[in-house]
């Protein structure tokens, strides 16, 4: 049987190359790390989860939760991975970013019919069937060459990630357990603020030092993905009616709601380590160390991620693609994932 080339060894690039191979087609599978790194991937695993631990919500009343329980009758790997090494998360299915990716490597390389090259891809290859899943972050040299492929420009918004904070460095003296509304449990640690530590941390993030954009490109931002500080520029209340908020929080110190909150869920099965919700940013990493260690409970917060600002690619799909996601200019590759323009 002819075999399918698959770029991206990402969640869109792994799930294509599992499927097709349970279904006897052989597949081959390029992925650049760890020869490569992109500038938010770290790790050498396949299915590297870079930005949220959250797959968002695991309820059968909407389209998020319908959809992860279709791919599990699917018979996903992704899903089956996410069941597998799930974190407490009220109703959202979040998971252990490391076991999950972790989960994902070893299936795909112990499959007969899966072979994993770990090199870049620099050209689209002549063979076919080949599935791009390079993702929103795929290599400069193969964004040109799609570039040039499709002859139009490859669109692109800017996104960012947020810090993740080592959990026995919280202060759990002033930070409590608590979900909004008690919704799913007492699953994410809340840093209470009043008024006036809102004001100054407002401030202070308006104030802090950012890392400037290429000059070349206009900074346009996805809205649920929308750095803090360009919240804080937007009112001095919107973060507190954003990442923030307040409601359906009780701080059991004082027995009332606090003015703002934020808010981290925790990121591994260990409970070692928590990311704040909400918090993308592109402070520069020093200053994020000191505006952050201003939120009470964290004065002594040891960081092991920062929050950083990325450039994403994706295609124009509604226009080069056929409703098979292949080229309409070129049958035979195919495109899979968030370079294709939708959420992850
Ligand atoms: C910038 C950014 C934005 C994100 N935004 C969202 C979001 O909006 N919503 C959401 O739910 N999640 C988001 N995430 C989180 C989540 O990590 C992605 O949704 C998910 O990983 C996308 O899956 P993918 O398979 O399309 O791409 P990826 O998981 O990124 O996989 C692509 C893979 O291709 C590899 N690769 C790239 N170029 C080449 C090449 N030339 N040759 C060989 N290999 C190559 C990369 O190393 C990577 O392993 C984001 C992550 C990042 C980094």
């Amino acid at each position: 049987m002819k075999r399918v080339r698959i770029i991206g060894g990402g969640l869109a690039g792994s799930e294509a190359a599992w499927q097709l191979a349970q279904r006897g087609i052989p597949v081959v599978l390029h992925e650049m790390k760890p020869k490569t790194f992109s500038p938010a991937h770290k790790t050498p695993a396949l299915g590297e989860l870079v930005c949220s631990n959250s797959l968002r919500s695991d309820a059968l009343t909407n389209g998020v939760g319908l959809l992860k329980a279709e791919l599990r009758r699917l018979g996903s790997l992704v899903i089956a991975a996410a069941d597998a090494t799930r974190v407490p998360a009220g109703g959202a299915l979040a998971v252990d970013r490391e076991a999950f990716s972790a989960w994902i490597t070893q299936r795909i390389e112990a499959h007969p019919r899966i072979e994993v090259i770990r090199e870049e891809v620099v050209e689209i290859p002549e063979e076919r069937p080949t599935l791009i899943a390079t993702g929103p972050l795929t290599s400069p040299a193969l964004s040109e060459a799609i570039r040039a492929r499709t002859g139009q420009d490859a669109c692109y918004f800017y996104d960012a990630i947020a810090p993740i904070v080592e959990g026995e460095t919280i202060d759990f003296s002033v930070a409590f357990w608590a979900s909004r509304y008690g919704k799913g449990g007492d699953d994410y640690v809340n840093c209470p603020m009043d008024r006036e530590t809102y004001v100054a941390f407002v401030e202070a993030v308006r104030a802090g030092e950012k890392v400037p954009p290429h000059t070349f490109e206009e900074e346009k931002f996805f809205h649920g993905c929308m750095p803090i500080e360009v919240m804080a520029e937007r009112g001095l209340e919107t973060l507190a009616h954003g990442p923030m908020k307040p409601v359906g929080l009780i701080d059991p110190r004082t027995g009332k709601r606090p003015y703002a909150v934020v808010q981290l869920r925790q990121d591994d099965v260990a409970a070692t380590l928590f990311n704040i919700v909400g918090f993308q940013t592109k402070l520069k990493w020093g200053e994020q160390k000191r505006i952050f260690r201003m939120i009470p409970g964290l004065e002594r917060a040891e960081f092991c991620r920062f929050g950083s600002l990325h450039r994403n690619t994706f295609i124009n799909a509604p226009r080069l693609l056929d409703p098979w996601l292949q080229l309409r200019s070129d049958p035979g590759i195919f495109f899979a994932g968030q370079i294709t323009g939708v959420e992850g």
